[in-house]
């Protein structure tokens, strides 16, 4: 099995550190900064049985100037031409503008879409139940699945739900 999944999201939520840890190498920059990552960088993760080659993309946001008008394009592009979208939110934060912005580029599209919930370190399970309610009353995730990118809690079961897509 292989599959192409496209990871977006706000800037900080955690995409690149989540790369880093299913790939193993420093292969997107991370920062505390927004929007480090300027280009797409691809990681490919070859496991026993199967193979997943990850997008990683500029953030989605509300474009201000010129380069966030194109960033926005490259991140639009890449829900169209993949196996699986990862939608990653950062659990901390409930839903808010930023992400409806971003779920109503969903609207148009047919790819499978999984809100991967991150950083779930940081909060308590109560909270998490919560952030899951107020986000499946907003858009038919195909998955819903909460990680820490950081601490690698549920990454392997993620990937497992993936390979169902491929
Ligand atoms: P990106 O902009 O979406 O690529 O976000 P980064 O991967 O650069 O992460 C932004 C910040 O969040 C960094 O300081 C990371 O260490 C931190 N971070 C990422 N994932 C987690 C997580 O699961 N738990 C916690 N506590 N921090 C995280
Ligand atoms: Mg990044």
């Amino acid at each position: 099995k292989s599959g192409f999944i496209s990871i977006i999201g706000r800037p900080n939520v955690g995409k690149s550190t989540f790369l880093n840890r299913v790939i193993g190498q420093k292969i997107a920059i991370m920062s505390d900064k927004p929007q480090t990552t300027r280009n797409k960088v691809q990681g490919v993760l070859t496991t026993a049985d199967a193979q997943f080659i990850f997008i990683d993309t500029p953030g989605i946001h509300k474009p201000k100037h010129k380069l966030g008008d194109f960033m926005m394009k490259v991140a639009q592009n890449t829900l169209k031409g993949v196996d699986v979208v990862f939608f990653m939110v950062n659990a901390e934060e409930g839903f808010g503008k930023g992400e409806e912005f971003i779920i109503e580029k969903f609207q148009s599209v047919k790819t499978p879409i999984f809100l991967v919930i991150n950083k779930i370190d940081q909060i308590h399970p109560d909270q998490l139940l919560s952030v899951i309610e107020s986000y499946k009353e907003k858009y038919d995730f195909k998955e819903i699945v909460p990680i820490s990118a950081l601490e690698g809690n549920n990454v392997e079961t993620l990937l497992e739900q993936l390979k169902e897509y491929m």
